[in-house]
């Protein structure tokens, strides 16, 4: 086995997402936004534990309708909805159409009323959010995002016939720390309360992730004693966040062998077998993918200094970065590097069709194992 693999460590998924249901008020619900890896297997270990779905295509629908008959998804949303986007929301049942435009809203209510139904529908709005406490504002300016304050207000009083509009759903950035999110979070709600009289808000995703430090996670008690603030603030409200990232980055590596090492003008750069054809999540964020060394026991190749080195991949380009690294120590030819964080916005938002290489191959378990095995095997069988 030679080829890159992605592993998806499972249980661990099942663990941690338990863990952020734990730490948020129960009344708050916990959906998942399936973009960020909608893996058959990731979906079914949320199952139990989330409140629902987030869908944003036809794809994800489907995908949802294959993997977990018969659970609805909680929402549906996106920019650019055609008719037949929004008439399959209607037919799977979408709890929640999340709508973008005042034009969207007619178009949504027209295909409701020629269904025979009625749609709920939260109105996405760009809402300028000052959070107290931070000097970032957020939303308020021009975005494909969602509608205007004033847009959304105008839709409330005057809703086009065939829409039931229930609420206001804002996801106005990513990111954001705790302290952060909870304070734009009760923001955001402040305003759909007081300005369109809301009885619902899904106040978005967005829940930081850092790659620097595979170990850091969102302080997700924090977060839920501040939505529980702004539960008790207004009560009866129904309030849902919808975080993709935050849940599954942590429950993906991805695995490559190394093929050359040679220094360049100085330093050193490592080649993998694989790339950002299949992990494009450092070229599309703009970090090192955070990862380990499992060395090769047969190893009897060059191998690095030490010192710092630039991991790449196959493709011939210099944007083919997976990594750098000061302190990985000496790595050679043979070796399994385990890239780690690899659970979100990561195969699925890859061009795995740029130069036509094979695809990794998928399995679960633990990642460092199925490494330690590839690196015990003798090398290139
Ligand atoms: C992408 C997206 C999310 C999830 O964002 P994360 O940063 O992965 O938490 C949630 N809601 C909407 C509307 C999104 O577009």
């Amino acid at each position: 086995m030679t080829r890159p693999v992605y592993v998806h460590d499972l249980d661990g998924l099942a663990a941690h997402v338990r863990t952020v249901r734990a730490a948020l008020p129960r009344p708050v619900e916990l959906l998942y936004a399936v973009k960020a890896n909608p893996d058959p297997g990731v979906l079914r270990t949320l199952a139990p534990v989330v409140d629902g779905f987030e869908t944003a295509s036809r794809g994800e629908l489907r995908r949802m309708a294959e993997v977990l008959p018969g659970r609805v998804p909680a929402a549906y949303a996106g920019p650019g909805k055609t008719d037949e986007d929004l008439a399959a929301a209607l037919a799977a049942g979408v709890d929640r159409i999340h709508v973008e435009s005042p034009a969207e809203l007619r178009r949504l209510g027209a295909l409701a009323i020629a269904a025979g139904t009625s749609a709920r529908v939260l109105l996405r709005v760009n809402l300028p959010v000052d959070a107290p406490g931070a000097s970032l504002v957020m939303g308020g300016g021009p975005s494909p995002f969602g509608m205007d304050p004033a847009d959304a207000v105008e839709c409330v009083r005057h809703p086009p016939a065939g829409v039931e509009v229930r609420g206001v759903h804002a996801h106005l950035a990513s990111g954001l720390d705790a302290p952060l999110a909870g304070a734009v979070a009760a923001a955001v709600v402040r305003w759909s309360v007081a300005e369109v009289g809301a009885a619902e808000v899904d106040v978005g995703g967005g829940m930081a992730v850092d790659y620097a430090d595979p170990t850091a996670r969102f302080d997700w008690v924090g977060y839920g004693r501040a939505l529980a603030d702004v539960l008790d603030a207004h009560p009866g409200l129904r309030l849902r966040i919808e975080p993709g990232r935050s849940v599954t980055a942590y429950c993906g590596a991805y695995l490559a062998e190394v093929v050359d090492v040679k220094r360049s003008h100085g330093e050193w750069f490592v080649v993998v077998e694989g790339g950002t054809h299949h992990l494009r999540t450092p070229a599309a964020k703009g970090h090192p993918q955070p990862f380990t060394v499992h060395r090769r026991q047969d190893a009897d190749g060059p191998r690095t200094d030490g010192g710092p080195v630039t991991v790449v991949g196959q493709l011939c380009t210099p944007k083919d970065i997976l990594s750098r690294s000061t302190a990985a120590g000496p790595i050679g030819v043979g070796d399994v590097l385990v890239f780690a964080m690899a659970g979100a916005y990561a195969w699925n938002i890859s061009h795995r069709d740029f130069l036509l290489h094979e695809p990794p191959e998928f399995r679960t378990g633990d990642p460092h194992r199925v490494a330690a095995e590839w690196a015990a095997r003798p090398s290139r069988s």
